[in-house]
């Protein structure tokens, strides 16, 4: 590559009178031509295309006279994600080869890009790349990706109300808790029990339970923040993680939430079901090394508000 043979517009004036002997330009345009792989030569200041093999006339046409971003990509103008500055060092030599993969803006194939510097015919450097079509690999890999998301969303989502689950109130809660600790910022906790919700099933049927279960599901979504934890930990049982609250902050949404509890019937079938919860309320103490004392505490004051007659908050700091 580097004897000086121009690459571009090549001519067979070296063709001899023996056809099977091809000559070395003839034998280096066969390689390229057939190469399943994308290869280009640009000009570092210019982006203009000096060129490009058979492969990548076929998709992306003519390159003479133009520049990279205008015949490869979708662009008016240079890339952002061009790799130029890569390849060539601060003294002003080649770098290693750079490799990359990245979707084509033109014909959305996903592309590995080998990206060098060498010397052009004419002795300045140039960027040379070699791309190869990745495509479905990288779709099974998104594929796969997507799927593990997925299912990790879904281990972790309460599929009735689409809260938070129990094992992810924990998972979130204790990294809350460490970030909390880290950073001497208050964590308060809320937990609720739904009041003779057994009554509701009893009286209503299952299917209205799980009416109301959604409901109270929304209005707790519609009240916390985004960097609350709202969760529901057991069957009629739900529990919120506020940060940087304290007891005053959360009993404060605790009664906002009873208060909305009461005035907002479930509407199921043709019935109206008001259901209420008893509340308890705590907050992080600075002794405090886990979760579940804290939950622990949040539960005795709940056990409270039962004890005290139920639909109610009860603190315990
Ligand atoms: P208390 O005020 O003392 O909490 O009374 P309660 O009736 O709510 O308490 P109990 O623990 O006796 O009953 C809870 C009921 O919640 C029993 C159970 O069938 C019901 N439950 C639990 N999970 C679900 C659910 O996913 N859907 C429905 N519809 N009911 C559920
Ligand atoms: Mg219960
Ligand atoms: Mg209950």
């Amino acid at each position: 590559m580097s004897s000086g043979i121009p690459l571009i517009n090549i001519t067979d004036a070296a063709a001899g009178a023996d056809s099977s002997k091809a000559t070395p330009v003839e034998g280096l345009r066969a390689v390229l031509d057939n190469l399943d792989a994308l290869v280009y030569v640009s000009d570092f200041e210019t982006h203009e295309l000096l060129y490009m093999n058979a492969y990548g006339h076929k998709i992306w046409g003519s390159f003479e006279g133009r520049k990279c971003w205008e015949v490869l990509q979708d662009n008016d103008s240079p890339c952002d994600f061009c790799t130029n500055h890569l390849l060539i060092d601060s003294e002003g030599a080649p770098s290693p080869p750079y490799v990359w993969e990245f979707q084509n803006t033109l014909d959305k194939h996903w592309y590995q890009c080998r990206d060098q510097a060498i010397p052009w015919t004419d002795g300045r450097l140039v960027r040379l790349e070699i791309a190869t079509d990745i495509t479905d690999r990288k779709e099974m890999e998104l594929a796969l990706q997507e799927a593990h998301e997925k299912a990790r969303a879904a281990a972790l989502e309460d599929d009735l109300t689409g809260l938070h689950n129990r094992r992810a109130f924990f998972e979130l809660g204790n990294q809350l808790l460490k970030q909390s600790r880290r950073n001497r910022s208050a964590l308060a906790i809320i937990m609720f029990d739904l009041d003779h919700f057994k009554q509701i099933n009893d009286n209503h049927g299952h299917e209205a339970g799980d009416e109301v279960l959604r409901q109270i599901g929304q209005i707790l979504a519609s009240k916390v923040r985004e960097a609350d934890i709202a969760a529901r930990i057991g069957g009629e049982e739900f529990a919120i993680l506020l940060s940087e609250a304290d007891v005053a902050d959360a009993s404060e949404l605790a009664e906002r939430l009873l208060g909305l509890m009461r005035e907002t019937p479930v509407r199921f079938r043709e019935a109206g079901i008001l259901a209420t919860a008893s509340f308890g309320v705590s907050a992080l103490r600075t002794e405090e090394q886990n979760l579940e004392t804290l939950l622990a505490r949040a539960d005795e004051a709940m056990y409270e508000s039962k004890a005290l007659g139920r639909s109610r908050v009860r603190i315990k700091a």
